[in-house]
């Protein structure tokens, strides 16, 4: 494959090569969870869940980790405000976290670790990085001595002559004067009075921020991953000081290739809860916006720039996806009248990109779309592929409503309808999946998210093979939680039935 992927450590445009072969292992910061999510997360998972549906389609088996950072001020403050406590408090978002992330198609990830739940690991690599000499205490609180770490400003080409102090905008005065250098960052808070804390071999305490993704990566993934994910709001201090951790605990490069998503703009503006002109996922989906014209939306542009979001630009895209939409139904709808096979859910998956290069008819079109999203994910560019494909089946599903009855040439039937299936699986790669509306849904149409349950069937099957046999169970839990049955059939082969 010759995907190219533009690595914010080396600042150039790189073929992505994965560490070992056919698997790649993708960290993605996750959000602290004190409140719904907002239209920058959107952005920001969906630009993620492209690239983890794209490495599919190429028939990479993805290991995809994302966190859940739920010890933080913010959680403290709504806890106080709710009269709840943290652990309530993150509990009732990472809820409502997985109702928004899922209306959206995304695909969750393969495991999602919380700070609170990592502890051990945590602790252990700051004692690690005590040991080094690269970590120091101070009256139960643990800094980091950044000087220790020779690279430390490698990602954000930052030189710490030029640092603004006070960059994370957190830090206290009263901490300033007990640190070595104005740049140190705390590992560890000693715990103050009211506040959930945790034991350790420095006083009871938290975690500060950015050790727990340094522990998590190690903890699931290893000593280096291929790909770590994130805003670009974190590339400095966050992914620059998960870099100095892990690399000074571990020795080794911390990830191969650094990708960042660009911001959220209104009118010019970042979009951002201080500024007061933020928009949550909730409240665009309940004023009804569908999730796929968001989908569109933030996939019409590309995922380093800035996105512009404006009332007429969202209502842009709910008029393309439409276009889009009504081609993406008319084989589930009209099946029957159209004398079409009954959809298959392999039709859904993306993992056969490559079978269609082999069909004449539908091999330009396949490649026009794996080059342009091989171009450092160029989604646009892909999505203009989906809308020229879209056109015959639009104008079908046209004819269909008005009551023509369009069949006519028996050839030309089945060549509509392999375009169909074929629109069907490259639109699902940017996992945009046909909408139907309420009234159209019955039994034998609505359409599950088997990419989802396929998904889950590979990763049990590793998890089994490599004797991980918790997961496998969590795995068929997870599903049977969702209305879904595994039945594991004598040939090795897993059948799943829905309830
Ligand atoms: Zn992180």
């Amino acid at each position: 494959m010759s995907l190219k992927l533009t690595n914010t450590l080396t600042k150039r445009l790189e073929t992505f090569k994965s560490l070992k072969p056919g698997e790649v292992s993708i960290y993605c910061c996750g959000v602290t969870v004190y409140d719904l999510c907002h239209l920058g997360h959107a952005r920001s998972y969906i630009a993620w869940d492209v690239l983890r549906r794209y490495l599919i389609s190429q028939g990479y088996q993805v290991t995809f980790i994302q966190n859940f950072t739920d010890i933080d001020d913010k959680i403290l403050a709504k806890a106080a405000k709710e009269h709840s406590t943290m652990s309530q408090v993150s509990e009732k978002n990472i809820k409502e976290f997985h109702k928004d992330m899922d209306a959206l198609g995304i695909i969750r990830p393969s495991r999602m670790p919380r700070a609170t739940r990592c502890l051990n690991g945590i602790r252990e690599m700051i004692h690690k990085l005590e040991k080094k000499g690269a970590a120091y205490s101070v009256d139960g609180d643990v800094y980091f001595a950044v000087m220790k770490h020779i690279d430390y400003g490698k990602l954000s080409s930052r030189d710490l002559s030029e640092q603004q102090l006070n960059a994370d905008g957190r830090i206290e005065k009263e901490e300033e004067a007990r640190k070595q250098s104005p740049f140190d960052f705390a590992l560890w808070k000693a715990a103050k009075e009211g506040e959930p804390s945790f034991p350790s071999p420095w006083g009871e305490g938290r975690p500060g921020w950015h050790i727990e993704c340094s522990a998590m990566v190690l903890q699931e993934l290893g000593e280096t991953i291929d790909i770590h994910l994130g805003g670009s709001d974190l590339i400095f201090p966050h992914h620059e000081n998960e870099i100095a951790q892990s690399e000074m605990a571990n020795g080794k490069q911390l990830a191969n290739y650094w990708l960042h998503n660009g911001m959220v703009n209104v009118g010019g503006q970042k979009m951002s809860k201080s500024l007061g002109n933020f928009t949550t996922i909730r409240a665009l989906l309940n004023n009804g916006v569908s999730p796929m014209t968001l989908r569109l939306f933030i996939l019409q542009a590309h995922y380093r720039k800035p996105l512009d979001f404006t009332n007429e630009s969202i209502a842009a895209a709910s008029k393309g996806w439409a276009r889009l939409n009504s081609a993406l139904c008319v084989g589930l709808k009209n099946h029957q009248q159209l004398n079409w096979p009954k959809p298959e859910a392999q039709e859904q998956t993306f993992s056969n990109l490559k079978k269609y290069i082999s069909d004449e008819s539908l091999s330009n079109s396949c490649q026009q779309f794996i080059d342009a999203l091989d171009d450092d994910l160029n989604t646009s560019v892909a999505i203009s592929v989906l809308f020229d494909l879209s056109r015959p089946l639009s104008s079908l599903a046209n004819q269909l409503k008005r009551g023509f009855s369009p069949l006519g040439d028996e050839a030309e039937n089945k060549e509509l309808q392999s375009k169909w299936s074929f629109l069907v699986g490259l639109a699902n790669v940017l996992g945009l999946q046909p909408e139907l509306s309420q009234k159209e849904k019955s039994p034998q149409n609505q359409m599950h998210n088997e990419i989802e349950i396929i998904e889950a069937i590979k990763e049990r099957k590793a998890a089994k093979l490599s004797k991980n046999y918790a997961q496998a169970d969590k795995i068929r839990q997870e599903l049977k939680d969702k209305g879904i049955e595994l039945i594991d059939k004598k040939n090795g082969v897993t059948e799943w039935i829905k309830n």
